[in-house]
C-alpha cells in the first residue's frame, strides 16, 4: 500500500540499513581493499565488477553501469518504487512508520489506481473464462491453436477472448455495481457518441492482458480473429497505463533477461508468445510504439544487452535510426557510450529471413536456430552500414548516398573513441580517404551539438586508457591524460572532488566547473561544492538528492572508487584541464571570428584567420593519427 513516509524515517532507516548486509542477500561478496566486490546480479558476467562500499553505504557496477545507495539497490532488484523499498527497510530494521493520514488529493490518486487495477484484474479474469470456457470462445480458441498457441501460454499470459456484442463487459461490471464513470477512465468502454450510455471498446477480439513489472494487468490488446481493421486495438492511455513505459511480457521476462544479461524486443504479441514458449523468455514486446528511452531505462535494469527483431532491412534500419535519435535527444550520455560500443556488445539488431517475422520463424525453425542468428546480429551501427551499403552499392554516387544517410548517426555518436573506430572502418569499407569522411562528421557534429562547435569534440581519447572508472584515477598522472576526450577529464576531477575533499577550495579558486562541457558533471560539480559530502557516510545520502537516474550512476562509479590521492598530482590535472580548455575555447572565438570576417568581407583578415585555422588543425589531425598508430 502507498503511504507517505516522513522525510526524518527515511533518514532514520539510511542510518539503520547497511548496504553490505542488504546486499549479502543475493550477491555473494568479498573484501577487496576498503570495498567489496561481487559478481552483479544486474547483468551477467564472469568477474566481478559489481562493487559495495560500507564506508560510503552506496554500490556501483562497472560492468552494467548501475549504482545506487541501499534504497536504490532493493528498487533495482525487486523492481519497486521507493515507498516500497523504504517500507522493506524499515521491517527489517525495526523502524517504526507511523500511518500519516493522506492528503484528500492523495488518497483520490491513490484510490483511483487501485481502482482501475481491480477492474482491469477482474475484466481480464472475465475475458479469460470467455475463452476457456464459453461456447462464443471456441473460434477464438480454434485461432490460437492454428497459430500454435498452447493452453499453457494461455494460462500463463491469461489470454482471453471479448465476446461479439456491444455490452457484454458492461453488464459484467454493471452486476458489480461499478460506476460507469470509473470504467470509461479504465478504457474499456466508451461514451455512445449521443451521450446516452456507453459501449464496450474490445469486441468479438483475442485479449492480450497487458501486465507491469510487478504482475499488475495496466492495459488490453485485442486482436481480431479474422481480416478486420483494425487488426490490433490497444487500451488508452490511463492513470495505470503509460504506453511508453510498457512492455508486453515484462513480468514474465525479467528473472530470465537477469540471469542471461540479454532481452530480445520484439514487436507484436504473437511474436512475443511464440518466443516464450518455445523457451526464450527473455523476450519482451514494445507493442507498436518505438523503444523509447523509458523502455530502455527499464530494461537495462535487467539486462545490458538488447536484440531488437524485425522482420525486414526496411523495419529494422528505421527502427535503429529512431533509437539513435532517442539516444541522441535524450542525452543519455554515459549510457550512449554502452549502445554504440560494440566491444562492449550492447544494442543489436536482428533482422529474420525474408517472408519471417519472430512468430513464424521460431515456429519453422527452432529456438537454437534463433539463438544462433542472435548471437551474430550486428551492432546497431554495423547494420545500418551494411544496409547502406547494399542499398545504395559501391559506385561513386553509391558511396557518396552511403555517406550522407550514415553522417547523423555516426556524428551522434558520443563515445569518441567507438566513433574513430566506425569512421574508420566506412572509410575502410568505401575505400576513401579517413580525414575526408571524418571532416563531414565532425561538420555535422558541430551543427547538432549545443556546445561551441569547436570545444571538447576534437580531441580523441588516447587508446589504452582504462576502461573501468576505478583504474582511472592515480595521483602520478601519467602523460597519456592530457589528450583525451573533455567527459573523461571531467570524469576525473568529479572523482576526485568526491574522493579527496581537500581539493575543492581549488576548485573554487581556479573556477574548474565553468570549463565542464557536459551539464551532468557540471550540475553534479556544483551540487559537491555546495553541500560538501566528502566525508564517507555522506555521500549516500547525497546520491539521493539526484532524481535524474544517469547523475545518480555518475557519482556512485566516481565515488566508489578507492584511490590515493595527492595535492600536488591533483592540482597538475587541474592546471592541465584550465590550460587544455582554454585552448579549445579560443579555437571557438577563431571560428566567430573567421565568420564575422566573412560576413563584413574583410578578406585580408579572413586569409590570416583561414591559416591560423588550417595550423591548427593540422596540428589537431597530427595528433589524432599518431593516437590512432599507437593502436
Ligand atoms: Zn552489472
Amino acid at each position: 500500500m502507498a503511504v507517505f513516509i516522513p522525510e526524518e524515517k527515511i533518514s532514520e532507516i539510511k542510518n539503520a540499513a547497511d548496504i553490505v548486509d542488504v546486499v549479502s542477500e543475493s550477491v555473494l561478496l568479498k573484501k577487496a581493499g576498503k570495498n567489496y566486490i561481487g559478481l552483479c546480479p544486474f547483468h551477467s558476467e564472469k568477474t566481478p565488477s559489481f562493487t559495495v562500499s560500507p564506508d560510503k553505504q552506496i554500490f556501483h557496477c562497472f560492468g552494467c553501469n548501475t549504482g545506487g545507495n541501499v534504497f536504490s539497490f532493493l528498487m533495482k532488484q525487486d523492481g519497486v518504487s521507493f515507498p516500497e523499498a523504504a517500507r522493506h527497510l524499515a521491517k527489517r530494521y525495526g523502524v517504526d512508520i507511523p500511518d500519516r493520514p493522506l492528503s484528500p488529493a492523495q488518497k483520490k490518486e491513490i484510490s483511483q489506481r487501485e481502482s482501475l487495477l481491480d477492474i482491469n484484474r477482474r475484466a481480464a479474469g472475465f475475458y479469460h473464462q470467455a475463452l476457456i470456457n464459453s461456447s462464443a470462445g471456441q473460434t477464438a480458441r480454434s485461432y490460437l491453436a492454428q497459430r500454435g498457441i498452447s493452453q499453457q501460454t494461455i494460462v500463463d499470459f491469461k489470454l482471453g477472448y471479448a465476446h461479439d456484442g456491444w455490452d457484454h463487459l458492461l453488464r459484467f461490471f454493471s452486476d458489480k455495481r461499478i460506476s460507469s464513470g470509473l470504467l470509461e477512465k479504465s478504457g474499456l468502454i466508451l461514451p455512445r457518441k449521443n451521450k446516452s450510455g456507453h459501449y464496450d471498446r474490445f469486441r468479438n477480439r483475442i485479449i492480450f492482458p497487458i501486465f507491469d513489472v510487478n504482475t499488475q494487468i495496466v492495459g488490453f490488446g485485442g486482436r481480431v480473429l479474422d481480416d478486420g481493421l483494425p487488426k490490433y486495438l490497444n487500451s488508452p492511455e490511463t492513470a495505470v497505463y503509460d504506453k511508453s513505459r510498457s512492455l508486453y511480457g515484462i513480468h514474465r521476462a525479467k528473472s530470465k533477461c537477469r540471469a542471461t544479461g540479454t532481452v530480445f524486443i520484439v514487436e507484436g504479441y504473437l511474436d512475443l508468445l511464440a518466443l516464450h514458449q518455445h523457451g526464450i523468455e527473455n523476450s519482451v514486446a514494445t507493442l507498436g510504439t518505438a523503444l523509447t528511452a523509458d523502455h530502455v531505462k527499464m530494461l537495462t535494469r535487467y539486462a545490458r544487452r538488447m536484440i531488437l527483431v524485425y522482420d525486414s532491412d526496411e523495419a529494422g534500419m528505421r527502427s535503429a535510426q529512431r533509437c539513435i535519435e532517442t539516444f541522441w535527444q535524450e542525452h543519455v550520455d554515459f549510457r550512449r557510450e554502452d549502445v554504440f560500443s560494440e566491444d562492449k556488445a550492447d544494442t543489436h539488431i536482428l533482422v529474420l529471413p525474408t517472408g519471417h517475422d519472430p512468430d513464424s520463424y521460431i515456429f519453422e525453425h527452432g529456438p537454437e536456430a534463433f539463438s544462433e542468428a542472435a548471437a551474430h546480429s550486428p551492432g546497431i551501427i554495423t547494420f545500418l552500414m551494411d544496409c547502406a551499403v547494399r542499398k545504395h552499392g559501391l559506385t561513386t554516387e553509391g558511396k557518396i548516398r552511403i555517406i550522407s544517410e550514415l553522417q547523423q548517426p555516426l556524428a551522434a555518436i558520443n563515445d569518441q573513441i567507438a566513433q574513430a573506430i566506425y569512421i574508420q572502418q566506412l572509410a575502410e569499407r568505401l575505400g576513401i580517404a579517413e580525414s575526408a569522411v571524418l571532416e563531414r562528421i565532425r561538420a555535422v557534429a558541430a551543427r547538432q551539438s549545443r556546445a561551441p562547435a569547436f570545444a571538447g569534440r576534437q580531441a580523441a581519447p588516447a587508446p589504452g586508457l582504462p576502461k573501468s572508472e576505478t583504474a582511472a584515477t592515480h595521483a602520478g598522472l601519467p602523460e597519456s591524460f592530457e589528450i583525451k576526450s573533455g567527459d573523461r577529464f571531467e570524469r576525473q576531477i568529479i572523482a576526485m572532488m568526491l574522493q579527496y575533499p581537500d581539493i575543492l577550495p581549488e576548485i573554487n579558486r581556479l573556477n574548474v566547473l565553468e570549463y565542464f562541457e557536459n551539464k551532468n558533471l557540471e550540475s553534479i560539480g556544483s551540487a559537491i561544492l555546495k553541500f560538501k559530502p566528502a566525508t564517507d557516510d555522506q555521500v549516500s545520502a547525497f546520491v539521493s538528492k539526484f532524481e535524474n537516474q544517469t547523475q545518480q550512476t555518475l557519482i556512485t562509479a566516481l565515488a566508489i572508487g578507492d584511490e590515493s590521492w595527492n595535492k600536488k598530482g591533483c592540482l597538475r590535472l587541474l592546471g592541465k584541464f584550465v590550460d587544455t580548455r582554454q585552448k579549445l575555447r579560443s579555437g571557438s572565438l577563431l571560428e566567430a571570428q573567421i565568420k564575422a570576417a566573412e560576413k563584413s568581407n574583410d578578406h585580408d583578415l579572413l586569409i590570416t584567420l583561414l591559416s591560423k585555422k588550417q595550423k591548427m588543425a593540422e596540428r589537431i589531425e597530427k595528433r589524432k593519427m599518431a593516437i590512432l598508430s599507437e593502436k
